[in-house]
This record gives structure tokens, C-alpha cells and sequence, in this order.
């Protein structure tokens, strides 16, 4: 059985940061990462390559799995705060937080990253700040810096090539069981076992129904995690433009008066695409967009979330956005788009009828539905008057032919019991770290989580 003195279980960027950590401050180390995906230059959808018209559901998702994680292929948009993208201040100092994500960020610059970053803190984006406070929108305070799809995807190639000669990365190697015994962790997959001395748990949203699972087995407490629903919004790039050109993405909140429901805006990709996502086994959306100009297209897209946390006796977040997404699979074939104002009118968007309008999907596999018959009335409701609030700074947003796409689910990991160094109490050297554990829902913070821990585990050798 081949012994590692780190091992790591998952290849997106909270995991290939904790192992670049490990090596850059002691290389003698033996470490390797466990990923069952794909490696990054294999990584392969075949929706996005026009090879097939609807998601085929590979064995291994491209999009999700594969060295890079689920990140690979998403913009990497990266923020620079503490105030969303995941809750890693809930167990590290904010300011500690801040520090690891420049770091990160040195990191990514070595590998190609540009230095430009977006401010919320000029003179027009204050102005902005206002209009929107004015209309009771509240915009969210971040630096952010955006790669483009396709120098993400160079960046996350580069790291691979960095890191190959000295970490073991094991692609198409699933981890299906841990076990602790004799203060060692033992990994299987189907066909052999690995050991360890430490063992970092780096399993993004696609390995946390697992993780969980694995959890309870270790008899590790586990606590339910907020769930994130809603929609994609896809229209004409203008109707955003004097917003997305100043600060290229606006977090905005807003506490609908119908219910003080919060809804925000989320991942804003201007001149970009929607994509569908395999999530846990149900087609979601998702969005994207090129740095390259040749790439743009003339759409913003962007989510609208309406933020839920079940109360008792309902504890099962994940299974209720599964269900929701599933029932929007299941009436439309994989992704549905509908026209706002069919939307407002209570009546279908069928093919006649998109045909007609001004707005064209972006995503060519969707297909013209009734969001009406899939969401819940109180998600319909705070997402219809969300669209009416963005209206008034970005007039436009409530347009008849403004396409929305459903449905867009955060899934946020159950969070597994963890101290401030972000190992799990009940059983030492074992870290649990990004969005697989509940604690991260941000490329940033997620790389700033591997960092952390991985430092935790150096102290821990020295
Ligand atoms: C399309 C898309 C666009 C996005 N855009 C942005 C953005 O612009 N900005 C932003 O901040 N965030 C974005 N996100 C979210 C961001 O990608 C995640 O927050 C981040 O990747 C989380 O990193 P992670 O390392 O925790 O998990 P992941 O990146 O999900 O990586 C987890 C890895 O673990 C592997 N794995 C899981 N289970 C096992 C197992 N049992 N054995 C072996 N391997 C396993 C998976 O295959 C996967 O590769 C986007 C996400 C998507 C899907």
C-alpha cells in the first residue's frame, strides 16, 4: 500500500493550493492529490465543443471534476473580500483572511494572472453605490479581478506543469471510503488503498453529498448549510454596461417586501455565456465569459438568488434544491429559458414565441418553458420583484424579452465539525477545507482555505 505523508482528496484550487503550499516551504514531503476527474489538458465537455446538443451526463462531468475543479472552465472572477464568496471568517480573523487571498493572488500572477483588478472604490462606483442604496439595492464593497475563461484555464495548465514533478497527482482516482486506524487515515478507491499521516478533505460541491456521508461514518457532527435558488438572467449587455464596465461585477442585495426574503445578484458575466452544469446528477445553470474580445457576446448574464435556511423539522437543504432542479430537468429536457414577460403573464414561452424575441439564448441546448410550473410561488415572487428593483438602476433589467434560465441551485455543503485551524474535532490531522466543506463558496476563498491549512499542517511537522 503506498504511503503518503499528506494526501489530499480533490484537485480544484483549494486542494492544488494547500499542495503547492506543502511543497514550496518543504519539498521533501510526500503528498498527493486524489482526483477523479480528468487531468486538465483532458478536460473535455462535449456540450461546450458543439459535439452534442444535450448534456450526454459522462461518466465524469468536465465542467465540475478534473484537476482545476469545478473552477476550470468558470471565468475566475476572483474577489477580494471577506464579505461573500464563503464564511472562512467564521473560523479565521477577517484580516488573516484578506492576507491569504493576496497571497493567493501573488501565486496566481507567477502562473499568468494579469495585476488588473476592478474597484468598487472610484469615484462613478460610489455614485453607483448611491443610486443603488437609493433604491434600497444594496451593492456589496470588493475588489475583484476577472482571468477570462480561457487564461483560467492557461493559469490552472501552468500550475499542473509547476506542480507535476513534485506532488503525485492521481487523476481517475476516486476516493470511495476513509477510514482512521492506528493514527493513520486509509483511502480506498475500487481497486486499491493509500495511507497517510494527514489528510485534507478538498472535495468541492460535487464530492460533498459523499463527504457527508463519510462524515456521519466517522461519526463527525455535521451542520445543514444554507440553499441557494433561483434563476439566470441573459439580457443585452448595454442595459448593465455603465454597472459591469466600473466595477465588471455588482453583488447586489435586496429584502423583498413582499416576504424580507434576501435576493442578490450573483456571478455577473458581462458579454458573456450561459452554461449548463451536471450537478449532483441534475442540469443547472451557470455562466461564464472570455477576457478575449473575439469570445464576447452581447449578453450580461447573471444570477438572481433567493437565500433559504430550513428551519426544524426540515433538514435536508441539498435534497430540496435536488428535487426543485430535477422537476425543471424533468419538464424541460435539461435547462429551461423563458421570456420575463411571459413569466409576468402566468403563460409558457414555447419555441414560436422565443422565436420572436430580440433576446437570443446564449445557450443553444436550453429549452423554451414555464419556470412557472417549477419553482415555488414565494422564489417566483422574489425573483419578479427583484427584477423590477434592478429596473430602476439598470433600466432594461424588467424588459418583455429579458430570457431568464432555470434553475440555479447553490448547493452548499453540510459543514463538518472543525476548530480554527479547520481540522476536525473528532479526529486530529484531518482538515476539511473549500466549498466540499461548507466553509467556502468562492474560488478565493476556497485557494485561501488550502493555503491556510496547509501552513497549519507545516506547523504541526516542524
Ligand atoms: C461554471 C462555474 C463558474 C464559476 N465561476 C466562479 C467565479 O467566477 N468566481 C468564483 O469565485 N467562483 C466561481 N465558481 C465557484 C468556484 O469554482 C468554487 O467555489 C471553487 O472551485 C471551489 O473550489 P474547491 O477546491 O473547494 O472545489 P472544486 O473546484 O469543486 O474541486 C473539487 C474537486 O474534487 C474532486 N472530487 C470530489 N470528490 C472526490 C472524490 N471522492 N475523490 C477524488 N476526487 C474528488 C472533484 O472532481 C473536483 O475536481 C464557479 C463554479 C462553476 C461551476
Amino acid at each position: 500500500m503506498k504511503h503518503y505523508n499528506i494526501g489530499i482528496i480533490g484537485g480544484g484550487i483549494s486542494g492544488i493550493m494547500a499542495a503547492y503550499e506543502l511543497v514550496q516551504h518543504m519539498p521533501e514531503l510526500e503528498v498527493c492529490i486524489f482526483e477523479k476527474g480528468n487531468s486538465i489538458i483532458d478536460r473535455r465537455c462535449p456540450l461546450t465543443e458543439d459535439k452534442t446538443e444535450k448534456c450526454i451526463n459522462c461518466a465524469s462531468c468536465a465542467i465540475m471534476e478534473g484537476f482545476g475543479g469545478c473552477g476550470s472552465f468558470s471565468d475566475g472572477k476572483y474577489n477580494f473580500t471577506t464579505e461573500f464568496g464563503g464564511w472562512l471568517n467564521d473560523y479565521i480573523p477577517s484580516e488573516k483572511v484578506m492576507d491569504l487571498i493576496e497571497y493567493m493572488d501573488k501565486i496566481l500572477i507567477k502562473f499568468g494572472a494579469t495585476t488588473h483588478r476592478y474597484s468598487t472604490q472610484t469615484p462613478k462606483a460610489r455614485e453607483l453605490k448611491k443610486i443603488a442604496l437609493q433604491n434600497d439595492l444594496h451593492l456589496l464593497q470588493a475588489e475583484v479581478k476577472h482571468l477570462g475563461t480561457e487564461n483560467n484555464l492557461m493559469i490552472m495548465t501552468n500550475i499542473f506543469n509547476y506542480l507535476k514533478n513534485k506532488v503525485d497527482i492521481r487523476h481517475h482516482t476516486e476516493i470511495i471510503d476513509i477510514d482512521h486506524l492506528n493514527g493513520k487515515y486509509l483511502l480506498s478507491t475500487v481497486k486499491e488503498q493509500f495511507s497517510c499521516d494527514y489528510l485534507i478533505s478538498a472535495v468541492g460541491r460535487v464530492g460533498s453529498e459523499w463527504f457527508t456521508e463519510q462524515c456521519k461514518k466517522l461519526k463527525i457532527n455535521l451542520t445543514n448549510n444554507q440553499i441557494d435558488l433561483g434563476v439566470r438572467v441573459e439580457l443585452p449587455y448595454e442595459i448593465f454596461s455603465h454597472i459591469t464596465d466600473e466595477v465588471y461585477e455588482a453583488k447586489l442585495h435586496y429584502h423583498t417586501k413582499k416576504y424580507n426574503d434576501l435576493v442578490k445578484t450573483f456571478c455577473m458575466n458581462p458579454r458573456g455565456h450561459v452554461v449548463t452544469e451536471n450537478t449532483i446528477g441534475v442540469l443547472t445553470v451557470n455562466g461564464h465569459s472570455y477576457s478575449d474580445e473575439k469570445l464576447k457576446s452581447n449578453y450580461t448574464n447573471f444570477a438572481l438568488l433567493v437565500s433559504n435556511k430550513f428551519t426544524s423539522p426540515f433538514n435536508e437543504p441539498l435534497k430540496y434544491g435536488k428535487y426543485i432542479a430535477t422537476l425543471s430537468n424533468m419538464l424541460g429536457d435539461g435547462v429551461i429559458v423563458q421570456r420575463f414577460g411571459d413569466l409576468v403573464k402566468g403563460r409558457r414561452t414555447n419555441e414560436k414565441r422565443m422565436n420572436k424575441s430580440f433576446v437570443k439564448p446564449t445557450l443553444k441546448s436550453a429549452n423554451a418553458g414555464d419556470l412557472g410550473l417549477v419553482l415555488p410561488k414565494r422564489y417566483l415572487d422574489n425573483i419578479i420583484e427583484m427584477i423590477y428593483a434592478l429596473d430602476n438602476i439598470a433600466r432594461g433589467t424588467a424588459n418583455y424579452d429579458t430570457l431568464l434560465y432555470g434553475v440555479e441551485v447553490k448547493f452548499y455543503s453540510a459543514r463538518p465539525e472543525i476548530n480554527e485551524k479547520l481540522e476536525t474535532i473528532k479526529h486530529p490531522n484531518f482538515y476539511a477545507i473549500g466549498d466540499g466543506a461548507g466553509i467556502t463558496r468562492s474560488l478565493s476563498q476556497a485557494a485561501a482555505s488550502g493555503i491556510y491549512v496547509a501552513r497549519n499542517i507545516l506547523d504541526k511537522i516542524h
